[in-house]
């Protein structure tokens, strides 16, 4: 199989009540823990980038990587651009072979999302390229004050009707990071996005947001769930762990880096679950 866009997954999803994954990955590790529990479960997925990794060759190199594993997977994988606030690094993005892209407007006034969504959906729609997009925005779990702006129900009509993007990340209560107190989602809010909305929603901040919210999030149409923090916390976790038992680590990456494996498996085979994405593939 090879890398697959991501507007027709969630539209699956959408239609039947379930939600596809979503691991943003910065390195070999994390992508294979990955695409190896995805196949394992016959689940899609959606494996993302983050603009923070993508300096110098970066981006060449992870898209090398991920494309060599869709080719090999049995299972549908996106390769998927997340928060970009920079239409030359679209541009170039474009080219490179993701997928699907995330265009975020989200702290820009509503007239200038719409344009800069109009402009990616023009540059990614020829080429197959799904388009996500952000109205409202997800702030930071890590800040002092919680600079989110929940999404309005009435934006989101005239929102997708004047970009015609394929998708769309609410703000209905998460944050991006680790938490430091418990998120309480708006349902009902969801709910009345989900009920005017053409197109399939997104979650962000789904890292350390309670199951059984996100389960309520999945019934009420969240049809993409972004996860990075838990798989971070994760590796780091299995590293300490090794380092810590070890008085004389071994210099092989491959021993260095299995506990840390062993942990990120873990934490994607719960998502997939939690999601119902397992036996969809
Ligand atoms: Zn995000």
């Amino acid at each position: 199989m090879s890398l697959v866009p991501m507007k027709e997954l969630l539209e699956d999803a959408r239609k039947n009540k379930y939600c596809v994954p979503a691991f943003d990955y910065s390195n070999y590790e994390m992508m294979r823990a990955v695409i190896e529990v995805a196949e394992e479960e016959r689940s899609p997925v959606i494996l993302m980038n983050l603009v923070v990794d993508l300096p110098n060759n970066g981006m060449e190199y992870l898209t090398a990587m991920a494309w060599e594993a869709g080719e090999i997977a049995t299972v549908p994988v996106v390769l998927h651009l997340d928060h970009c606030t920079d239409l030359d690094l679209m541009r170039k993005a474009v080219n490179a072979g993701y997928t699907s892209v995330m265009i975020d407007g989200s702290t820009k006034p509503f007239e200038e999302n719409v344009e800069m969504t109009k402009r990616v959906v023009a540059m990614a729609r020829p080429r197959g390229i799904t388009v996500e997009a952000e109205l409202g925005h997800v702030g930071s779990a890590q800040g002092n004050e919680d600079e989110s702006v929940l999404t309005q129900p009435e934006e989101v009509e005239r929102f997708v009707a004047a970009t015609d993007v394929d998708c769309l990340a609410v703000a209905v209560g998460t944050a991006h990071g680790v938490y430091t107190k418990e998120p309480k989602l708006e349902l009902e809010l969801l709910e009345a996005i989900n009920r005017v909305s053409e197109v399939p929603l997104v979650l962000h901040g789904g890292s350390g947001t309670p199951d059984d919210q996100v389960k309520e999030a999945i019934a009420r149409g969240i049809a993409k769930l972004n996860i990075h923090s838990e798989l971070c916390v994760a590796m780091r976790k299995g590293l300490e762990e090794f380092l810590r038992a070890e008085k004389n680590p071994s210099p092989f990456a491959a021993h260095l880096f299995a506990k840390p494996l062993e942990y990120m498996r873990e934490v994607v085979r719960k998502k997939i679950y939690l999601c119902g994405s397992q036996n969809r593939a």
